[in-house]
């Protein structure tokens, strides 16, 4: 029963007829969307991924075919050949591209059958996620998919082509590689060759795109898969993909000039014209500013309002005078309930003795001067939110000792003390307006591309981070990133100094930018180090001997030897963007064959076990 295509030709895709074409011959292949059988007549929705047409089998006008027809299912594959008909004026659909026209079937194969499908692509409600993972051949005809699929298509191609129009080449760099320096947890590949030894997948192409630059092409891209073994939240995968590029002799600037250059070109041909050159902050402005490092720029900044408030204010408050307070606000939320003020404090994560006062009413009836002071300050206006976050006075002696005991190191505006309050506030800042991003709207999408796409630089990041756990720094970008010329010198105090969470460490500055966009991360990079004796003294400062550093990265020292050029570079998330410009709530819905958070690929079922023979070749055994 199954008809072979033969000599048919497809010559139109089922969503682009208009009525231009009516008279004309048509010949359409695709799937059955919809039937729907009114005796006589019957419609058929044909679908490919361009959209859908309305096909009419007459039974008047042709027996064989209609009867043909009746065997037609849900995701059936046919071709029809026919003529386009302009619809009578009160079928015309005005909500479909092809609302104005009918192809009247002429001739039917049936190309397949179909089973039925546990959901369909024409659905509008949806499946749970599982089984649309499962099935995901049939999850992807959905249109949204299509669309999403599509767009990252378009993106990715724009992308390309203004880096080759810049002069960048674009190069691949080996999958099976060795531990790269992004310092997440790896994929292993056990290698057959030599048994008991491993290669890594590359958590990015890092010192392969570095080494690109000591190898002569100065200005290299690559859209790349990356592999991280993390714990994984909606908006990571095991697998992802970078934008990845690097150049030699840029200043920061020039970086960010290229990646607005692209972001613009990606955005447009997602249909937004963005506005560039991007604002530009300094992490401790960030931090000051939002209490975070990735500030989402749709929402008020924090305003200090310490000086808003008598000494005695402060004291009867139990606020501890030497550090911040905060007034948080969020606008145009409306007189808030009892309930829902009570509601707040449960949202707030104190760090390092952070306190919150949630009830600004309480604040206006006990201090209405102060009160004052806060609106006036903070440009409050009827219907916003104000929340104050400020220190515990509890934490007074203890930190006005350690504040006396250690001064601010110069460069860095902030201190720890200030860093939890101002982070505690950031956090309470999000929580605050996602729970009632319905009430102000600030999320919602205006249609104008200045308004809904808010982007920064955040630049000068600390190089270092203490880990409390290990009780030893840690690069906070990666090793490879260049110090502050300035603060060099700060890399060269003794070794106490790799023990001590407050050493001169704390206040190098690094060459380091992000580039953020709604609070979102979109890309991290910096200029690098091209230099042999400061990367040593960076893998000193982190604790890793020259032996350590050689076993791990000693093929690259040993490159870093051979006339490296100055170079720096960035890498963005792809799958981020396009989640942003399609408007998804997970990296899964732009991702073709994602995995779960379990980081299970639902439809081809892996990771699975392996034969014994398998594992024999590669000499591994596994423990029950
Ligand atoms: N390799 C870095 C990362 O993946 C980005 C960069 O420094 O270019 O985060």
């Amino acid at each position: 029963m199954l008809d072979f295509l033969g000599d048919l030709r497809r010559t139109h895709m089922c969503g682009a007829l208009r009525a231009s074409e009516a008279g004309k011959k048509a010949v359409l292949m695709g799937w059955v969307n919809r039937r729907r059988d009114h005796g006589n007549l019957l419609f058929v929705d044909l679908r490919d991924r361009s959209g859908v047409t309305q096909v009419v089998i007459n039974a008047e006008r042709n027996a064989v075919i209609h009867e043909k027809a009746e065997a037609l299912r849900n995701e059936y594959v046919i071709a029809v050949t026919g003529t386009v008909k302009l619809r009578d004026a009160n079928t015309v659909n005005p909500n479909m591209p092809t609302g104005e026209v009918e192809l009247v079937a002429e001739e039917l194969r049936i190309l397949n059958e179909s089973k039925l499908p546990p959901f369909l692509p024409s659905d509008t409600a949806l499946t749970n996620e599982e089984t649309r993972l499962k099935y995901r051949y049939i999850d992807l005809r959905r249109d949204v998919m299509q669309f999403n699929i599509e767009l990252r298509h378009k993106v990715a191609k724009a992308i390309r082509d203004y880096l080759s129009a810049q002069g960048f080449f674009e190069i691949e760099t080996p999958f099976m590689t060795r531990s790269t320096p992004e310092g997440a947890r790896d994929y292993l590949v056990p290698s057959r060759v030599q048994p008991g030894t491993f290669y890594a997948l590359p958590q990015s192409p890092q010192l392969f795109k570095q080494i690109l630059m000591i190898s002569g092409f100065d200005k290299y891209f690559q859209i790349v898969r990356c592999f991280r073994d993390e714990d994984l939240r909606a908006d990571r995968q095991p697998e992802f993909t970078q934008i990845d590029l690097e150049m030699s002799y840029p200043q920061p600037e020039r970086v960010w000039e290229v990646v607005e250059g692209f972001l613009t070109a990606a955005f447009r041909a997602a249909g937004s014209e963005i506005k560039t050159p991007f604002p530009r902050m300094d992490y401790d402005e960030a931090i000051r500013l939002y209490g975070i490092d990735k500030p989402d720029l749709r929402l008020p900044a924090f305003t200090d309002v310490r000086e808003c408030f008598a000494p005695e204010n402060l004291q009867q408050l139990a606020v501890n005078t030497n550090l911040p307070v905060v007034a948080i606000r969020i606008p145009k939320l409306g007189e808030l309930s009892r309930a829902e003020r009570d509601s707040i404090k449960p949202l707030f994560v104190s760090k390092g003795g952070a306190k919150v006062f949630e009830d600004f009413k309480r604040i206006e009836k006990n201090f209405p001067e102060a009160a004052a002071k806060i609106v006036a300050k903070s440009g409050v206006e009827a219907g916003d939110l104000i929340v104050i976050v400020a220190g515990s006075a509890q934490t007074v002696s203890a930190q006005t000792e350690a504040q006396t005991a250690v001064p601010v190191p110069p460069h860095r505006k902030v201190t720890p003390q200030e860093l939890a309050i101002y982070a505690s506030a950031g956090l309470l800042r999000l929580a605050l307006a996602q729970k009632y991003a319905e009430r102000h709207g600030i999320f919602k999408k205006t249609g104008d591309p200045e308004k809904d796409f808010r982007f920064l630089w955040v630049t000068n990041f600390p190089m270092f981070e203490w880990d409390e756990g290990e009780k030893q720094w840690n690069a906070a970008h990666h090793p490879f990133t260049s110090p502050h010329e300035e603060d060099m010198p700060k890399l060269e105090t003794g070794v106490e100094s790799l023990n001590d969470p407050q050493s001169a460490l704390s206040s190098v500055r690094a060459l380091a930018y992000d580039v953020v966009l709604n609070g979102t991360e979109l890309g991290s990079g910096s200029i690098r180090i091209h230099r042999q004796d400061v990367q040593r003294r960076i893998f000193r400062a982190l604790g890793m001997t020259e032996e350590e550093a050689r076993a791990r990265f000693g093929f690259f020292l040993e490159a870093l030897e051979y006339g490296t050029p100055p170079h720096g570079g960035i890498a963005l998330g792809l799958d981020r963007i396009v989640m942003i410009l399609a408007g998804a709530e997970s990296l899964r819905e732009v991702i073709p064959f994602p995995k779960t958070a379990r980081a299970v690929d639902l439809m081809v079922d892996a990771p699975t076990p392996v034969g014994e023979k398998q594992l024999r070749e590669l000499g591994i055994v596994v423990k029950k």
